[in-house]
């Protein structure tokens, strides 16, 4: 018999001050957390969706309008709050946009498990129920989906504009500017798999922010912009034709971690000895130069003697590059990062059409641009403040995330809850096969998705039952599928004639997802905390707003 069980029955030593909270306790508790976390980004989904201003320890500002943003800066201590957390960021990793969606959809699946469970049906049946809804509803998904073709712009487009449209991030004109941008972007860095599919790794298009000008005033760089200045004041600010060279070491004399005494006994000895250093960093970039670099971007250090030397010999230089930058830089001019001079040479070397060192609202920052066929660019943000940048920054790795998806995919769904009232009605109907009370819980899930036309109505000031109501029916009737949440003309409305395009890949993550957040709160029946407060306080720690209903 193990040591921890009398006469089959479980002992466990609690430390002092410890809470537990068992069986229905727990599940009720975790379940209003969640619910609790989910309200409090609820208010913010859609076009309509408000922006919340967080203000941290430290009073930094952010205002936001993105769900994994606002859960990340809320700083939720309970457990079950932090689960909701992660799944945005799985969201968010997974498909880069609908993160307060799947927040949101994970909130009315445990709402729908709760009433389960208060009318006795076993949470393992809730569970078993809900995972066959979600392989039903992902079903469905990609029979209902339209295909699109990576060089179909104006639906890309349209799915840029939509991924966009939630995040304030300017006027129409602006949106579609900037939509345009991140679509030449993942275009550009755009590459095929070993079965030739389309890949997009988004960690190719950097996003570069700085506070000042308008949004409108962002840019599409075809190559690098590293936030750096030129080493030495003597070197040239611009190049033409640069042929680059990358180097991953220090054009300094290494320091040797011995501690090596070097006794000089004259004036004399102490000039030869300056001398040699010279004679050595003179001879490094002799190495450069002969390797007919114009431009060096090296991720350590560069000495001033070699700097000046470096300027004398007209190579404009860049230090401290970061790691991913040289990466970036790398896969931009097409050099090969150099560990050794000894190894350098002309065939290693990268081609931008330009580097140039800019000043840019007071501070110096280097462009590679002009690359022959990057494949790594840059988005340049600019924008009034801090805050705005910082949001269209969060704007545009959304839509560089929604883009990617569906050109990998190459499928995409109706927005405006469209969508979700289709998958409705049709898991309704698939219920009804299944026999057993796993049927209530699928009839749950069809109601929890339900949650998304109805929160994007209410945020534009519209009945949500109402709607609701209309948008089943008109689903119910031919051709009517393509009905959602018009939310610029308070209506009803025809999301394929309004172009309110979703990647496939948003909708099918956001559904696993929350299901399997709403899985493994639900498996949970013992809950014990070792602090004081924890589980059994059953507010969520830390969470302004953050009231269960
Ligand atoms: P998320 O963080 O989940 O992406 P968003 O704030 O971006 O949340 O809102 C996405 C929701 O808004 C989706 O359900 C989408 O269909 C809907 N939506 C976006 N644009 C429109 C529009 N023009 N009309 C109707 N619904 C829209
Ligand atoms: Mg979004």
């Amino acid at each position: 018999m193990p040591e921890n069980q009398l006469g089959g029955q479980q002992v466990l030593y609690l430390p002092e001050g410890a809470t537990r909270l068992l069986g229905r306790d727990a599940q009720r508790t975790n379940i209003a957390v969640g619910i609790a976390v989910a309200n409090a980004v609820k208010s913010a989904l859609g076009p309509k969706g408000m922006d919340k201003m967080l203000v941290s320890d430290l009073g930094d500002i952010t205002i936001t309008n993105d769900g994994a943003t606002i859960l990340e800066e809320m700083n939720v201590e309970h457990p079950v709050a932090k689960i909701m957390v992660d799944i945005a960021k799985t969201q968010d990793k997974e498909a880069g946009d609908g993160t307060t969606t799947v927040v949101i959809l994970a909130g009315e699946l445990l709402r729908g498990a709760g009433e389960l469970l208060e009318q006795g049906v076993h949470p393992s049946t809730i569970i078993k129920g809900y995972k066959i809804a979600a392989e039903k509803a992902s079903e469905v998904l990609h029979e209902t989906s339209k295909k699109v073709e990576s060089s179909d712009s104006s639906i890309l487009q349209k799915i840029a504009m939509v991924s966009m449209g939630s995040k304030n991030v300017g006027s129409d004109d602006t949106k579609a500017a900037l939509s345009k941008i991140v679509i030449k972007s993942v275009e550009q860095v755009m590459d095929k798999d070993a079965r030739g599919n389309a890949y997009i790794d988004r960690d190719l298009i950097k996003v570069e922010k700085k506070a000042g000008g308008t949004v409108g005033d962002t840019t599409f760089i075809s190559g690098v912009l590293i936030d750096k200045e030129i080493a030495h004041p003597g070197m040239p600010k611009s190049i033409k034709s640069a042929k680059i060279a990358l180097l991953d070491l220090a054009l300094e004399i290494e320091k040797t971690e011995v501690d090596a005494k070097i006794e000089i006994t004259s004036p004399d000895q102490m000039q030869a000895f300056l001398q040699q250093e010279e004679r050595m960093l003179k001879d490094m970039v002799e190495k450069i130069s002969r390797a007919k670099a114009t431009a060096i971007f090296t991720q350590k250090g560069i000495d001033d003697v070699a700097q000046h030397f470096l300027a004398k010999s007209g190579i404009l230089a860049v230090r401290r590059v970061k790691k991913s930058d040289m990466e970036k830089l790398s896969k931009a001019t097409g050099a090969r990062i150099v560990t050794s001079l000894d190894d350098l040479s002309e065939k290693d070397l990268g081609y931008a059409g330009l580097v140039e060192e800019r000043k840019i609202s007071g501070e110096q920052m280097t462009f590679v641009e002009d690359c022959k066929n990057p494949k790594s660019v840059t988005i340049f943000i600019r924008g009034g403040t801090q805050q705005v940048v910082d949001e269209a920054e969060r704007s545009m790795t959304d839509v560089i995330g929604a883009v990617s998806s569906v050109i990998e995919d190459g499928k995409f769904v109706l927005g405006g809850g469209a969508t979700e009232v289709d998958l409705a009605d049709k898991l309704r109907s698939y219920a009804n096969t299944i026999g057993g009370r796993e049927q209530l819980a699928i009839q749950k899930f069809a109601d929890a998705l339900e949650i998304i036309p109805k929160v994007l109505s209410e945020s534009a000031g519209m009945d949500a039952i109402d709607t609701l109501v209309q948008l089943r029916n008109r689903h119910r009737s031919k051709d009517g599928t393509v009905y959602g949440v018009d939310i610029f003309r308070n209506a009803i409305g025809d999301m394929n004639k309004l172009g309110v395009y979703e990647p496939l890949r948003i909708k099918e993550q956001a559904i696993y997802s929350a299901s399997e957040a709403a899985e493994i709160i639900l498996r949970i029946d013992d809950m014990i905390s070792s602090k004081g407060k924890g589980p059994a306080g059953g507010a969520p720690g830390g969470m302004p707003g953050g009231e269960a209903d």
